[in-house]
């Protein structure tokens, strides 16, 4: 357990209550609860549509769960399917950032500009702070002297750090990644998960959709097992070396 989670007054960053989510007739979530506390690194795994990239866009109500609460920096976002007024859930979905498994760069822009837009136009910052800012994300994801460069002109694995810098510029409470290694050339994963392990070691709060083990053994706090709900959590450990469920045991060999 990670420092903040032990001081006695912490507040989770982010918590769903019996979430459940179905288009049209079909179920695919419920009864999904989970705390996430201030910095904590949640990896979630799973078989292909058992529903995990649906939870994270229901984090940011880009799905509307039609079951349930969520609650984001001790705000309910949404309950029972009634979302806040756009205003308020702008101003909260800026705290959550998301990294997708396809990068969704900006292919006209700048690898600065495509950072440095968030802040402008969803934080009203001035250009030149804006870019100032920007820089010292892209530093931080090793691509300072990539930043008059077009998305077109990196590599996988650079436009997904250029993502993840894009979404840290706004800088939120908690870091949502979808898959965001599944996209690339296996010779490129390493670099993003560094970065990614680099913004656990900084105390950055996480949920991580990913297959990638090695990553979950070394950063996660804890694992969710997910089949349209939560079939099994716990530490990466216990997860991996002493499954309980059949169908995480049957998962787990299928990805090995
Ligand atoms: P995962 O990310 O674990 O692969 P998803 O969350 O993408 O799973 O999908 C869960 C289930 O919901 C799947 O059966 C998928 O087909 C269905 N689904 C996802 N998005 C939609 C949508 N917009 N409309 C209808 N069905 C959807
Ligand atoms: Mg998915």
């Amino acid at each position: 357990m990670s420092a903040p989670e032990m001081t006695p007054n912490a507040k989770p960053i982010l918590e769903i209550c019996d979430l459940g989510k179905s288009f049209g007739s079909v179920r695919v979530l419920h009864d999904i609860s989970l705390k996430v506390m201030p910095s904590q690194v949640v990896v979630i795994i799973g078989p292909s549509g058992s529903g995990k990239s649906t939870l994270l866009r229901c984090c940011n109500c880009l799905e509307i769960p039609q079951q349930g609460s969520i609650t984001i920096c001790d705000k309910d976002i949404v309950t029972d399917g009634v979302v806040l007024p756009e205003k308020e859930l702008n101003a909260l979905r800026m705290h959550v950032g998301m990294v997708f498994q396809s990068f969704n760069l900006f292919p006209h822009l700048t690898v600065l500009d495509n950072v440095a837009v968030g802040p402008r136009r969803l934080r009203g910052m001035k250009k030149a702070d804006a870019e100032d800012l920007a820089r010292a994300q892209l530093a931080k994801v090793g691509l300072a002297e990539r930043a008059d460069a077009y998305p077109a002109q990196l590599s996988g694995g650079q436009k997904q750090r250029v993502a993840i810098a894009r979404a840290l510029a706004m800088e939120p409470r908690v870091m949502l990644f979808d898959e965001p290694t599944s996209a690339l050339d296996p010779e490129l994963v390493g670099e993003v998960l560094q970065v990614m392990k680099a913004l656990a070691s900084e105390g950055m709060t996480m949920i991580v959709v990913t297959h990638e083990m090695g990553f979950a053994r070394d950063v996660a706090d804890e694992v969710l097992v997910m089949d349209g709900t939560v079939i099994e959590h716990g530490k990466p450990e216990e997860i991996f070396s002493n499954p309980q469920h059949p169908r995480t045991q049957s998962f787990l060999q299928s990805i090995l």
